[in-house]
């Protein structure tokens, strides 16, 4: 996404010391703050203490981790939402955002924070309200995890709390103060360094001191949800020499036990879950696409290999069969020494070790061929090149050494 116009005359930007964060939960199991917090690079410590350089420290107002309590917790909220905070601001929304419409015809809430007025009564504010209210002068909106992205498993079909995302209750016309749409860094829960690591890029535009982050159409940053689970997979080498699990714990690729890698847009596989640790094919298990705005419905029934991995799979089984075989081959090959081809022996106490058949020797030699064709072979074979006395193939004179001792 291009930088809008608005940007270059934002009233936020300068070299700031510190920037409030408003994080609000709504239909949500807290499982994306507990993400955030194994987030190392960067980690919340270093955002919070302003350890990295150019970045303001970030002043962070948590309903669960924040040392405040009570009216004065929500106090900062209060000075926010009236303009009063005297520094800039950004909105976190974690969990999907309900219908407080549909909970206020039985005169009930779905997710609240602190009170308000209401007939003369106090009442839960629900965090939607807090949402409507702060967004407009926030420096960004950022909703995190899936439910706040796309709806979630609160906004699965059925919905009796009309629950939606950020971006379909503030709409497509909402634009933050820097005239940003809202950021969307889905996952269930979302991997925390993709949170820290955009927070950290949007800190860095705030200050001037960077360009505005890459986002695409949905709002995700580019550069975390370009590529798919299946292009950055461990398990991708099996699945292209057509090597599939059976079952689970099996090491193999997971596509015929139900992952859905090949079609998900999701870096968990690269990045691991926490700290390049963890993360769910590395471990075993299978994607069931939770960073993508069609989860859960168009995902479910989980773990039920979808048709088209069939048709991917049996044509890896195919093609595969044939690449393995010749791989094989060659990897006999160049698990030896050229010394030990010479003296026609490896000289392991481990085990005995296969010798190459001879038609594996001969696939080789024609191998070489191909291989060095218009190419330099390796020693020093070129006359200039030899060694004093006479020294020419290494092989030989490694053989004649042995055969002397
Ligand atoms: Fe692709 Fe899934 Fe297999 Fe990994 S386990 S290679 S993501 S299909």
């Amino acid at each position: 996404m291009q930088a809008p116009e608005r940007q270059a005359e934002s009233p936020f930007r300068g070299l700031y010391t510190e920037v409030h964060a408003f994080w609000l939960a709504g239909m949500s199991c807290d499982g994306c703050s507990i993400a955030v917090t194994g987030a190392t690079n960067p980690s919340v410590e270093d955002l919070l203490t302003g350890a990295l350089p150019g970045l303001p420290r970030i002043v962070l107002h948590h309903p669960v981790l924040d040392v405040d309590a009570g009216e004065r917790f929500v106090s900062w909220y209060e000075r926010a939402a009236r303009g009063e905070l005297g520094a800039p601001y950004v909105v976190i929304y974690e969990g999907s955002v309900p219908d407080e419409e549909v909970a206020a015809e039985t005169g009930g809430y779905w997710s609240g924070m602190g009170v308000r007025e209401v007939g003369g009564t106090r009442q839960p504010m629900p965090t939607a309200e807090w949402l409507r209210r702060l967004a407009p002068g926030a420096a960004a909106v950022i909703a995190i995890g899936t439910c706040a992205t796309w709806g979630g498993i609160p906004a699965a079909i059925g919905n009796p709390t009309g629950a939606m995302s950020v971006m379909d209750f503030l709409g497509p016309e909402y634009r933050s103060a820097l005239g940003l749409p809202v950021i969307n860094i889905p996952g269930c829960s979302p991997v925390g360094d993709n949170f820290t690591e955009t927070v950290a890029a949007i800190l860095l535009f705030l200050q001037g001191l960077g360009p505005l982050p890459e986002f695409d159409e949905l709002g995700r940053p580019a550069w975390l949800f370009r590529e798919t689970v299946h292009r950055q997979c461990t398990r991708g080498g099996y699945y292209e020499e057509g090597v599939f699990a059976d079952e689970y714990g099996d090491r193999e690729c997971l596509v015929e036990l139900g992952c859905w890698g090949p079609v998900v847009q999701c870096n968990i596989t690269a990045r691991g879950a926490i700290n390049h640790l963890g993360g769910c094919m590395n471990v075993g298990g299978v994607c069931i696409g939770c960073t993508m705005p069609g989860f859960p419905d168009r995902f479910s029934p989980f773990y039920k290999a979808p048709p088209g991995s069939l048709l991917s799979s049996t044509q890896a089984k195919f093609y595969g069969a044939l690449t393995r075989r010749l791989r094989r081959l060659t990897n006999l090959y160049m698990n030896r020494e050229t010394e030990w081809d010479a003296a026609g022996r490896v000289p392991s106490g481990w085990g005995r070790v296969e010798e190459p058949s001879l038609p594996v020797r001969l696939v080789h030699t024609i191998y070489d061929r191909l291989r060095l064709r218009g190419a330099e072979p390796p020693g020093r074979t070129k006359p200039a090149e030899r060694y004093a006395g006479g020294y020419e193939v290494p092989a030989v004179v490694a053989r004649q050494r042995r055969q002397k001792r």
